[in-house]
């Protein structure tokens, strides 16, 4: 297990120790669930239930027919209430099944095959079982995992890497999920790689959480498992981001626009990797996930297995919430996370955190003028001049920033973390990238 060391990036306060020791609980179980049609890129689902009607969970309830997307399942045996819009971690409205629970407890999850079995399956199985299952990355992308199972030829995967970087500050899902569940992570891995004819695997673990990189470390050896490594990485943010963590695991650079396809590889998450074992083995679809709940205005942090479908405002109560010291609530992590307004928002297979952070937390602070410092410029992982790029957002002069490479950037915030002037940079980056889409779609 080799550190690997990378010249980009921040070193943000890891805020991680008050979560990364305390084992994953289950959360409550709400009095009302409600499950966005859409928790994925691609179409959103159609609902495949009527109001009144009886559901058992792990049942699908909205599909559609479309190459990009995944189904949606009930999180909990239940009568559907109501299918109507809802407020969504997006920020828009989304079509949602509305359920009242039935089940209390919930039932164990049965094995349908060993994993020996599994990997004796056809890897268009796999894929099948992957969509059926609606499995996404649990990372944040959401992007659906039957799709990245199959790449377009004549693109060949060679390499799956296996993300257990976690490189946001606060944020311990991934690291409770492989220490807890390492066995699992692995053989999702090797599912995974089974799938796509993949001859070997790398597993990258931040060097913050050397008890996960160890436990994975035995899960590889107690199961023999030759193909795969584990490879410790420096605590570095963005180091989780695929483009970086494909270059730090291979030395490959994914092409500008590209795909990790491109150059051979896959990237997984963890918690991705278990539920396509979960999948596989348990027969059971991605209807629950491990949540992060921190911040200064949490009294109680923790992970905890949340159904998907949970309101967020379920999950700060249960943590010893403290609405008055609360500045911001974040969905995600505090660099790329998104601010909620609205607590009735839901978990879904993307969430990996929520964090009310306080005043001192968010550094708030005024605007100054630009002193040229080169600091973002450093901190930039894909190499790009973020001041010039804000700059030119903000004059409108969006075609130039995108010749200087604006779509290269995947809003990591390490160039606005740095910046002693305070400057938005991420913001007017965002503003500059919606212009684009909205010149296109024109
Ligand atoms: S320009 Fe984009 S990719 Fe580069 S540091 Fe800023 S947010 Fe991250
Ligand atoms: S870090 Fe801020 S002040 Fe320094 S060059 Fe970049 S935008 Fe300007």
């Amino acid at each position: 297990m080799h550190l690997m060391h990378a010249s980009w990036g921040i070193h943000p306060r890891p805020g991680k120790d008050t979560t990364a020791g305390l084992a994953t609980r289950r959360a409550p179980i709400p009095e009302r669930l409600v499950i966005p049609l859409s928790q994925h890129t691609g179409v959103p689902c159609k609902p495949l239930v009527k109001p009144k009607q009886e559901v058992v969970r792990g049942e699908m309830i909205g599909d559609v027919d479309a190459l990009i997307t995944a189904p949606v399942h009930a999180s909990i045996a239940g009568t559907v209430e109501k299918i109507e819009p809802r407020p969504h971690s997006s920020g828009a409205f989304s079509p949602s099944v509305v359920l009242t629970p039935r089940d209390s407890p919930l039932p164990a999850a049965t094995a349908v095959r060993s994993i020996d079995v599994g990997l004796a399956l056809p890897p268009d199985e796999i894929r099948s079982i992957a969509r059926s299952a609606g499995i996404v990355g649990m990372g944040g992308a959401g992007f659906p995992t039957h799709v990245k199972l199959s790449p377009p030829p004549p693109k060949k995967v060679e390499v799956c890497v296996l993300n257990g970087a976690e490189c946001e500050p606060f944020l311990t899902a991934d690291h409770r999920i492989m220490l807890e569940r390492s066995a699992e992570v692995l053989d999702g891995m090797r599912l995974i790689m089974h799938a796509l004819g993949a001859a070997s695997g790398i597993i990258g673990v931040e060097d913050n959480k050397l008890d996960a990189a160890h436990a994975m470390a035995a899960a590889v050896e107690r199961a023999g498992e030759r193909a795969i490594r584990v490879q410790i990485v420096h605590t570095r943010y963005p180091q989780g981001a695929e483009k970086t963590l494909i270059q730090t695991l291979t030395g490959r650079e994914v092409p500008s626009g590209g795909l990790p396809a491109d150059v051979g590889v896959l990237v997984s998450n963890v918690g991705t990797a278990a539920a396509v074992r979960d999948a596989v083995c348990d027969g059971t679809p991605l209807i629950e996930r491990v949540v992060t709940v921190a911040g200064g205005a949490v009294g109680k942090p923790a992970n905890l297995l949340a159904l998907v479908g949970t309101p967020i405002r379920v999950l700060l109560d249960e943590c010893g919430w403290m609405p008055g010291r609360t500045q911001r609530v974040i969905l995600g992590g505090p660099l790329m996370g998104a601010a909620i307004h609205d607590l009735d928002i839901p978990v879904t297979k993307t969430t990996s955190g929520i964090l009310a952070l306080t005043n001192d937390e968010l550094h708030a602070s005024a605007e100054y003028p630009c002193i040229g410092c080169g600091r973002c410029v450093q901190a930039c992982p894909m190499h790009l001049v973020p001041s010039t790029l804000a700059k030119l957002c903000k004059l409108g002069r969006e075609a130039k920033a995108k010749d200087a490479g604006l779509l290269d950037c995947f809003e990591c915030g390490s160039c606005a973390y740095g910046c002693p002037a305070k400057i938005p940079l991420v913001h007017w980056l965002r503003v500059g990238k919606a212009s684009l889409r909205r010149n296109k779609a024109a």
